[in-house]
């Protein structure tokens, strides 16, 4: 079921309670679709840090799993793109809190295995082991796998340790995404202050939003990387950010610009790229010219054979920057604004290198860029600052109040779903729908618990009620919506309420009551130091809930089409679920997903074949009586 939230703005201001963490080292990492880094503030000044060669700072968003079970992240893990593009996991971002129905229109963009077992369930994916089994990851898991590496660079820099960091995440992400990212620092073994929007770090690396000032901003963030185009309006006042508008096109991007060289130099040479080598290197040279260009006037191949100018460059180009620009128009008219009201127009991602860029984007917006920082280290290097705000070494800034320990449900399994995050500004309210688990369920305990761990057995309890009197329905069908609001004086107030009927019943908790902050720094400990075994525990649980309610509804399928199926399928859709019954005995979730994955293989023909029939059984009932009349 849909998730959504509402964030109300934050109301009151005043200094950070971090304070306790002053001069402790706080990184700030951008975890990029294409590439990730690492940041941090050192005498004053934000840097990035460079892998062993001491020269690139980007680290690919790419993660390959060798066949002897090794983990390599980065440039080694690109290397395996053209030769195990099965175990080498790219773009992990635009996989994060996303569902397969979500991603079913790219999958045949990605190089490896989406499993597409449930629509609504989020995505895994799959990554044949040398055993000929398959293992399942999550986004998450491979997030994390990137951020260890980044933790691991900077701790190699700094020669000392690194548990703490703030991650940058799209303006657009919604909570799951954002959640998803917090999880994804979690199992890297980092603890995550704060998940900051990337325009939001993008202006503090420019120093706007730093000091209290009378007047507010506001700001234009444009932000053109390699496949995704992002454009947010941002105001800032007296210390908080708030995002008016954002817009985009989530594959738009500088291998857009490549690939219209490509068509440019294939038309003027009328060449036929027959196999995925030729067009692998002809890409190459299109970007090698396309940077090339972004300074000099005309570029020539090494070999001699391809050559372009600036000007037939910027026509190739100008069609996709018009893109861009339509919409930065769609932002502004959601953020009700006209290009006049915009104080600061803010360069991000490599692909703002090119001039004509540059210059469309301040023509747009009629004042000029700001292009000063390098454009791929803009957001990472605003993270460090805010990081460096957050550890308490800048003294005259202002920071908004938040809680400092997540709330949240307790939902089938016993599993803790976070309804509002650590860290989240108050006031917040947060809503978010459930529905029951069973057939003619009439009542609902609403467990509350506060804490970091993902089994709530692990987190403190702060109360419970129930929701009682929902009408009978079938498992699935009420709509249950749960509200959570945190006042200033973290008053948790909670709600639940059945739409269809009506229902509702409220608790009121006094959520900090009764907690030192030596417990509180304790369960934040504790949450790291087990976060491996908690997510191999929650994807456990969840793979196992998965499976229960699959097991279900064949159940319920065999009876419902006992009249035509033949013996045979009877006997094989009951052999799989036997097979699954005794997976989910066991506890190793990637022969549950497997065996999940093979039932469903085999009832997903059959499934369609019982529609089609339903759909020619009520079609004869409706000719039938149309015959009678
Ligand atoms: P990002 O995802 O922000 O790292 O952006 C990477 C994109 O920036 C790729 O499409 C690169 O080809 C592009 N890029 C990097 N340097 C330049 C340059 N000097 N001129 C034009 N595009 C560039």
């Amino acid at each position: 079921m849909a998730k959504f939230s509402i964030d109300l703005q934050a109301g009151n201001v005043k200094e950070d309670e971090a304070v306790s963490s002053r001069g402790q080292l706080i990184v700030g990492i951008d975890l990029g679709t294409t590439n990730s880094l690492v940041a941090h503030v050192a005498d004053g000044r934000a840097i990035a840090v460079a892998g062993e060669d001491g020269k690139n700072v980007l680290v690919p968003s790419i993660v390959h799993f060798t066949e002897d079970g090794d983990i390599l992240v980065g440039d080694e893990a690109r290397e395996k793109l053209l030769t195990a593009p099965e175990r080498t996991i790219y773009s992990v971002k635009r996989l994060l809190g996303k569902s397969y129905g979500d991603l079913k229109k790219f999958s045949e963009r990605f190089g490896y295995r989406i499993i597409d077992e449930d629509e609504d369930r989020l995505v895994k994916i799959a990554v044949p082991g040398a055993d000929g089994k398959d293992r399942y990851y999550s986004p998450i898991e491979l997030s994390g796998h990137i951020l260890r590496h980044l933790k691991q660079r900077i701790e190699a820099e700094l020669g000392q340790e690194v548990s703490r960091a703030v991650i940058t995440v799209p303006a657009y992400f919604n909570d799951a995404q954002r959640q998803a990212t917090r999880d994804a620092g979690k199992l890297a073994g980092l603890d995550v202050l704060r998940i900051v929007n990337e325009p939001t770090a993008s202006s503090l690396a420019y120093g706007i939003g730093l000091k209290e000032t009378d007047e507010g901003r506001t700001i234009a963030v444009y932000d053109l990387g390699g496949g995704t185009f992002d454009v947010s309006i941002l105001r800032i006042e007296q210390g908080i950010f708030e995002v008016l508008s954002t817009n985009g096109d989530t594959f738009l991007g500088g291998d857009d610009l490549d690939q219209a060289i490509v068509d440019h130099w294939t038309k003027e040479q009328q060449l036929e790229l027959n196999s995925a080598e030729e067009r692998g290197a002809i890409r190459l040279e299109a970007e090698r010219a396309k940077k090339a260009l972004s300074t000099e006037e005309v570029y020539r191949s090494e070999d001699g054979k391809f050559s372009l100018d600036r000007t037939t460059a910027e026509n190739l180009f100008a069609p996709l920057v018009e893109r861009t620009l339509a919409s930065c128009a769609r932002a502004m008219k959601d953020a009700d604004l006209t290009p006049e009201d915009i104080d600061h127009v803010i360069m991000v991602g490599g692909s703002t290198r090119v001039p004509l860029i540059k210059q469309r984007v301040g023509d747009f917006f009629g004042k000029a860029v700001n292009d000063s920082l390098d454009p791929d280290q803009v957001v990472a290097l605003g993270a460090a600052i805010q990081a460096d705000v957050l550890a308490g070494n800048q003294k005259d800034v202002l920071l908004l109040d938040i809680t400092p320990l997540s709330l949240g449900i307790e939902t089938v399994g016993g599993l803790m779903d976070p309804i509002i995050a650590r860290n989240s500004k108050v006031p917040t309210r947060v809503g978010r729908k459930y529905t029951t688990s069973m057939d003619g369920q009439k009542n609902l305990k609403v467990a509350v618990y506060q804490g970091e761990r993902d089994m709530v057995a692990d987190n403190r309890k702060l109360g419970e009620f129930i929701l009682s009197d929902i009408p009978p329905m079938p498992a699935g069908i009420p709509q249950i919506e749960i509200q959570f609001y945190l006042d200033a004086d973290g008053i948790l107030r909670v709600k639940a309420m059945e739409h269809r009927s009506g229902q509702s019943q409220s608790v009121t908790i006094k959520s900090q009551y009764g907690i030192t902050e030596e417990e509180m720094a304790e369960m934040l400990l504790d949450s790291l130091a087990n976060a491996e075994g908690d997510m191999a525990a929650r994807a456990l649980v969840e793979a196992r809930n998965e499976a229960n309610n699959v097991l279900l509804s064949t159940k319920k399928f065999l009876e419902q089409n006992q009249s035509w199926l033949s013996e045979d399928q009877v006997q094989a859709i009951e052999r799989e679920a036997l097979k699954l019954a005794k997976a989910v005995a066991g506890t190793d979730k990637d022969a549950i997903n497997q065996a999940l994955q093979e039932l469903n293989d085999f009832t997903t023909p059959l499934a369609h074949e019982a529609l089609d029939r339903n759909v020619a059984a009520a079609m004869k009932g409706s000719s039938a009586t149309e015959l009678d009349e």
